[in-house]
């Protein structure tokens, strides 16, 4: 048998099967590439659920034209430079490998301006292999353009689902995103029509998207909560007992900004509600724990969907502990926090 080094296109194919699942993980990469460059307005156009073209646009800090091939290389980053700047990473993204593995599987272009320059440049690759920086207007921020996703990759494509299954997918992304980022405004069209627009009214009137995002009957009905100690804060919404659901499908968890999945955390909020909830049903919930950045690892899977915390039993005690008294409170016939 012979051991040879596997050129750079499939090493990027290989990373986009852990990052690139499919449409959804595409804007999802792309959004938060644009929410890291201090965005205020991001718009997403997308064609046939993201299959056959996803388009986003932000007004961020942009792209130098000479750093545009390094954008698109596997390993490169602006976001941290050491061991201890990731130990402590506030950004989204930190690995450099979303564009490479996108571009992997794509045919896809990159273009920007930063703030000062006078014009913009772009790049295209078309299923990894590199095209050359060429001047192009564009105003500042950056655009990528994803188009025919898994072109290259029959065994993917094969397994993408119905156009309104994958917009569905997307849908649900950037729920989640609009819930963490009302600051944001972001726009969102398909096949040539607007579909949704997250009005970006800065976080006075996160209750508003709370209201947008997961219906008016959640949240009349909400209990707010933030509650700190031991350097921790846990703040957002949970529903009262009264309002539960046949699935977990309105459960929303936010490491500093990160939407996350925490088995741990998950079991702190089932105790929570052991006692008021019937048996099966589901609570919903949206909740934002902060805490240093130091006290918890991110890196823990290519799509960071999940984290370690370096104290889980103090993070599941402390969640359980804020919402059993906050439910305990409802019961006690104390006004919610917020209601109407
Ligand atoms: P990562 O986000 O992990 O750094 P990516 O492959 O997603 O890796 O992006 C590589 C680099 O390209 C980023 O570190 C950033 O410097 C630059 N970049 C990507 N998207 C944008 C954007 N929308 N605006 C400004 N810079 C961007
Ligand atoms: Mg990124």
């Amino acid at each position: 048998m012979t051991i040879r080094q596997l050129p750079d296109t499939l090493i990027n194919q290989i990373a986009a099967g852990e990052v690139v699942e499919r449409p959804a993980s595409v804007v999802k990469e792309l959004v938060e590439n644009a929410l890291d460059a201090g965005a205020r307005r991001v718009d997403i156009d997308l064609e046939e659920g993201g299959v056959r073209l996803i388009r986003i646009r932000d007004d961020g800090a942009g792209i130098e034209p000479s750093e545009l091939p390094l954008a698109v290389s596997r390993h490169a980053t602006s976001k941290i430079a050491s061991l201890d700047d990731l130990e402590g990473v506030s950004t989204l993204g930190f690995r450099g490998e979303a564009l490479p593995s996108i571009a992997s599987v794509s045919r896809f272009a990159l273009i920007s301006r930063r703030k000062d320059a006078e014009h913009g440049a772009s790049l295209e690759i078309e299923g990894g292999r590199i095209g050359t920086v060429t001047p192009k207007p564009h105003p500042q921020g950056t655009t990528v353009e994803v188009r025919d996703l898994f072109f290259n990759v029959p065994a993917r494509r094969k397994f993408l689902k119905a156009e309104r299954t994958e917009l569905g997918h997307i849908e649900e992304w950037l729920r989640q995103l609009a819930l963490a980022r009302p600051d944001v405004e972001l726009r969102v069209s398909h096949n040539g029509k607007p579909s949704r627009r997250w009005k970006g009214e800065g976080d006075l009137l996160s209750e508003l998207r709370l209201h947008e995002a997961l219906g008016e009957e959640f949240a009349r009905q909400a209990l707010h909560v933030d509650h700190s100690g031991a350097g921790l804060r846990l703040h957002g919404w949970i529903g009262q007992p009264a309002y539960n659901r046949a699935s977990a499908d309105q459960q929303y968890f936010y490491v500093n900004g990160r939407a996350v999945r925490d088995r741990s955390v998950a079991h702190a909020v089932k105790q929570a509600y052991a006692d008021v909830l019937f048996h099966g049903r589901q609570p919903a919930y949206v909740l934002f724990l902060e805490l240093d950045p130091r006290r918890v690892d991110v890196n823990v899977h290519p799509a960071k969907h999940e984290v370690r915390f370096r104290d889980a039993r103090l993070i599941h005690d402390f969640v359980y502990r804020t919402l059993q008294a906050a439910l305990a409170e409802t019961r006690a016939g104390v006004e919610p926090a917020i209601a109407g």
